[in-house]
């Protein structure tokens, strides 16, 4: 485990006084889903702010890969880079004419010459789903499109950590289901995120590590079943719990299922409840990588086989099926939407792309694992013919 960031005794106090941070010394590690949580004022954005040296510790230091950060303008240009940072309001980040000026801006700045810039720009728009935008002016688009050019912003200089405060504030639920989902596509690719969130179904299911702040202070940090578990710590500071965690305890309460932690989302819950295996028949989940075959061909295998339901995961498994028309029913959490349908007898098919393909076959092992109930993944080969 490399620790990427970390703070000690970090302390930091507004012009007027106000101390929003109090001796913080937490340590993040590298390739991680962090989710910052905690009630309005915790200091959230403020330790956000500190992980780019946008703010400076008034106590107490940050370390960057156990460096500590300096302030002069080329470390500070050099923490920025490394560690991006995607505003709350995407109004306050994007600010150029055109959505290819805004992406540009900072590899512009960091002295990238201009063909490098235009590769770079054209990669982070490729990623985040906006090629063909780059004309268009950043302020005309969509909440979660807006969202999408603050991201590809950041994407564009490398970072090696991406923080982003309240992603999904002000974005409809499909909206806030793309980007997280995003999210989770970058960090399949190394890349460790921050979020800071007051979702907490969202903390829950998305994050390796919950951090709980409140006051200035850390109050508690651990999964999200560790952290979420605890009743009493999360109304003391203001929050509710997840849907699944609340529902675990009531149905435990009253001797309905038994554990010793709750079930980190619905198929564990539906498995707690599930005292013994169901008779009938598995479906299958069908795996489709769409890097490796065209449109039309997609189309071909989707009328072969006997698939019930569709997911699509990850940016450009999305575009694909919006360009060839395909109705997609699952677009978030789609491996655990797809085994339940499996448990009940239903076939499914996953369209995908790069290292997810294998991210997919390997959780639906490690369920077949964990659980004792074996699902069939078939991974979809070019020129797949026959069910
Ligand atoms: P959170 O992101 O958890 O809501 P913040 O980091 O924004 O918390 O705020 C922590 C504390 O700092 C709060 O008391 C807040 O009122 C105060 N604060 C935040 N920004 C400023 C500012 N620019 N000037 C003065 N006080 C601020």
């Amino acid at each position: 485990m490399t620790t990427i960031l970390e703070t000690r005794g970090l302390s930091y106090s507004y012009g007027d006084g106000t101390k929003a941070l109090m001796d913080v010394s937490i340590s993040l590690e590298a390739g991680k889903k962090v989710a910052l949580v905690g009630p309005n004022g915790a200091g959230k954005s403020t330790l956000m702010l500190m992980f780019n040296g946008i703010l400076r510790p008034s106590g107490g230091s940050v370390l960057f890969r156990g460096q500590p950060m300096r302030y002069d303008a080329a470390s500070l240009r050099s923490i920025r880079r490394a560690v991006g940072m995607v505003f709350q309001n995407s109004d306050d980040q994007l600010f150029a004419p055109t959505v290819y000026q805004d992406v540009a801006f900072g590899p512009t700045n960091l002295g990238y010459a201009a063909e490098k810039v235009k590769r770079y720009v054209g990669f982070a728009l490729q990623y985040v789903g906006l090629f063909g935008y780059e004309r268009r002016p950043p302020h005309h688009l969509s909440g979660g499109e807006k969202k999408r050019v603050a991201i590809a912003g950041i994407l564009a200089m490398e970072p090696e950590v991406i923080i982003l405060d309240e992603p999904t504030s002000n974005l409809d639920p499909a909206s806030s289901e793309e980007i997280m989902e995003m999210l989770d596509e970058l960090n399949l690719g190394g890349k460790t995120l921050i979020i800071s969130t007051h979702d907490v179904d969202l903390a829950y299911r998305w994050a390796d590590e919950v951090i709980l702040m409140k006051d200035g202070g850390v109050v508690r940090r651990g999964t999200g079943q560790e952290v979420f578990g605890d009743a009493l710590l999360i109304r003391d500071a203001r929050l509710k719990l997840p849907l699944v965690v609340d529902l675990y305890q009531e149905l435990a309460g009253r001797g309905i299922v038994r554990g010793s932690k709750p079930p980190r989302n619905v198929l564990e819950l539906c498995d707690l409840l599930q005292t013994k295996a169901q008779a009938g028949a598995r479906g299958k989940i069908y795996i489709c990588n769409v890097d490796e075959v065209e449109g039309e061909e997609i189309r071909a295998m989707l009328d072969k086989i006997p698939a019930g339901f569709k997911g699509a995961m990850g940016t450009s498994a999305k575009v694909m099926a919006e360009r060839c028309g395909i109705t997609i029913d699952f677009t978030y959490g789609v491996i655990d939407k797809c085994i339940l349908k499996a448990l009940i007898g239903k076939n499914s098919i996953i369209m995908t792309s790069g290292g997810m393909v294998d991210h997919t076959l390997q959780r639906i092992k490690d369920y077949g694992q964990e659980s004792g109930t074996k699902i069939e993944a078939i991974r979809l080969l070019q020129g797949y013919r026959k069910p």
